[in-house]
């Protein structure tokens, strides 16, 4: 019968074992006048892996785990070995490389030594498995202006010959999301041609068709820089990989879908940072401001943030997260995935076994101050996340509903009783992002009576409202070099909150429909997210027909027959964007 004390032990024992060994190597390196370096928590760059053929590599006792331009990064455990150095050589020479060598522990090699699995299928002996190239990269980011270019510039690269073109094709699709400070890159197979989109502040533009010669190749060069498993096309798959874009290393996070016309890739632009958003930056009305700065000092509580996916949530609640990290308190994330990370904060993924669910249960045995848990989503999750609220965490979260007030009645469905409301909850939080309107080239014109109308009767239910007058300066998107010709540069958040007080918590018991705890939340005096976004449109931050894509505007009658803007059908939702990242880029552009 296994004894389960035992296992433990032996486990232990060979982690201890590990640990030693790898204690030895590094103390050692300094002899051979190397770096040390331990692979075990390394993300292995499959180009450069590729780059030594397995059985050279198991032979000689190396793994080439990293490279740039010119360098190739290779781990050894015998820098003397005869075979060891013969084969550096080789390569040395093969590939026009200079070597960087780095000694590590044989624990080390047989862990890398793995990721050749995964490559097996990989010509790695086609040339080009390398050739993305920083330079090119940066080179064409400086041509590219408008999406126009961007196009242009890959219809040339059409008259070049082929080995080159699936390189340059790739070059540039990263250049041109870098140039026009695109969010994400879509390629889509479709029948006959393969489209390439860019999402730049929200919205999906055509970039160009590719053709499927160079998707087929292009394919595979991505999945191997993201560590992908290339013969398996069946199946969704994701990975993720760096370069280095001059000033800035260029974090991507690649997803791929089969699909009935190939597979589906789409690339996600992670930029680091989202995760130094401060609550100065997010663009908080003065009052909301403070009464989060208050709510944030607490000790316990829950704060939810709502919204679609792509509103930015994430990135608001990063910035809670940074306004409340101090030396003294423990904080843990469990996340879906990590996107960025935050310094000082414990962050932890969800994964088959750890799901939001078992991983807040699991990390509130970890003695945390502040918990984030990704999304509340069933019962479970609502519950654990109530009970830590209520026992002195401070808890983040995110619901999907349309609204803050939203937030009571979503979790009462999911089956809290409203009594614990009161003493769990701190405050829900609403948000949407709106594009910014380009500061070189924005435009003020007299606005016209129905946007008059429409401004004033949001105003008209401000807590602190901005008085109206005839004329009234609004501004318009126009379009320049500077903002690629959109009339907007970047995107804001428009916010609104309730929090929980005495008034609110009576009407969340007694009947808790939304326009009764919106009502009761009037005295807070937290503008709601239309009227937020109208003091915006006021401001000349953003424009009319902006919020209206995002949010619902209040019905008004046609005032005239000249009235330019159409009277309003009732639609209560605008659709949102899905594969939309929770990234303010006004913050990252200014
Ligand atoms: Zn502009």
């Amino acid at each position: 019968m296994m004894n389960f004390n035992d296992n433990i032990t032996n486990a232990r024992l060979a982690e201890l074992r590990s640990e030693e060994e790898e204690k030895l190597v590094q103390a050692m390196a300094p002899q051979y006048g190397l770096e040390y370096v331990n692979l075990h928590g390394y993300t292995l760059n499959p180009e450069a892996v590729a780059t030594i053929p397995e059985n050279k590599a198991r032979s000689a006792g190396i793994v080439a785990f990293d490279h740039s331009h010119q360098t190739l990064n290779v781990a050894m455990r015998s820098p003397n070995n005869a075979v060891t150095l013969q084969v550096l050589d080789e390569i040395q020479t093969s590939n026009r490389l200079t070597i960087i060598p780095y000694l590590c522990s044989t624990g080390s090699l047989e862990h890398a030594w793995k990721r050749y699995a995964d490559l097996v299928t990989s010509k790695s002996s086609e040339k080009g498995v390398f050739d993305i190239d920083p330079q090119e990269i940066i080179k064409f980011v400086k041509s590219i202006n408008k999406k126009e270019d961007a196009a242009e510039m890959m219809d040339k690269v059409g008259g070049i010959n082929n080995a080159r073109r699936v390189t340059e094709t790739l070059e540039l699709i990263f250049a041109g999301a870098i140039a026009l400070r695109s969010s994400d890159i879509h390629i889509e197979p479709e029948e006959k041609v393969v489209r390439l989109r860019y999402r730049l502040d929200g919205i999906l533009y055509d970039i160009y068709d590719i053709d499927r010669y160079i998707y087929e190749r292009m394919v595979s060069r991505l999945k191997l820089l993201a560590g992908m498993t290339l013969n398996q096309k069946q199946q969704a798959q994701d990975g993720r990989f760096t370069f280095n874009a001059g000033d800035r290393e260029v974090e991507i996070r690649a997803s791929v879908i089969p699909g009935s016309s190939g597979e589906s890739i789409v690339m996600r632009i992670l930029d680091p940072s989202v995760a130094s958003f401060t609550l100065e930056k997010i663009d908080l009305s003065p009052v909301l401001r403070e009464a989060m700065m208050l709510e944030l000092k607490k000790p316990n509580g829950l704060i939810v943030t709502t919204g679609p996916t792509g509103s930015g949530k994430t990135t608001a609640l990063y910035a809670f997260l940074r306004a409340s990290h101090t030396e003294g308190v423990k904080i843990i994330t469990i996340e879906n995935p990590v996107e960025y990370k935050l310094e000082g904060i414990v962050q932890t993924q969800t994964g088959d076994d750890y799901t939001f669910a078992s991983g807040l249960r699991a990390v509130l045995r970890q003695d945390p101050d502040i918990i984030m848990v990704g999304e509340i989503r069933d019962k479970e999750v609502a519950e654990t996340a109530i009970h830590a609220a209520q026992t002195g965490h401070l808890v983040f979260s995110t619901l999907h509903t349309n609204s803050a007030v939203g937030g009571f009645p979503r979790l009462i469905d999911l089956g809290i009783e409203p009594r614990i409301l009161g003493s769990a909850v701190s405050a829900f939080l609403g948000q949407r992002l709106v594009r910014r309107l380009c500061n070189e080239c924005k435009q003020s014109y007299q606005a016209s009576d129905a946007e008059f109308a429409i401004l004033a009767q949001i105003m008209a239910g401000h807590p602190k409202p901005v008085i109206l007058e005839k004329p009234l300066t609004l501004y318009k998107a126009v379009g320049c070099a500077t903002c690629s010709g959109q009339g907007y540069k970047g995107r804001m958040g428009i916010f609104e909150a309730v929090l929980m007080d005495k008034a609110v918590e009576e009407v969340v018991i007694r009947d808790p429909r939304e326009h009764l705890i919106l009502e009761a939340a009037r005295p807070q005096g937290i503008p709601t997210m239309v009227e937020d976004g109208a003091e915006k449109v006021l401001r000349g931050d953003t424009t009319l027909e902006e919020l209206e894509r995002v949010i619902e505007l209040p019905k008004i009658n046609p005032i005239s027959p000249n009235t330019n803007i159409p009277p309003r059908t009732g639609a209560t939702e605008k659709p949102t964007d899905n594969n939309n990242p929770d990234l303010f880029l006004s913050h990252v552009v200014n």
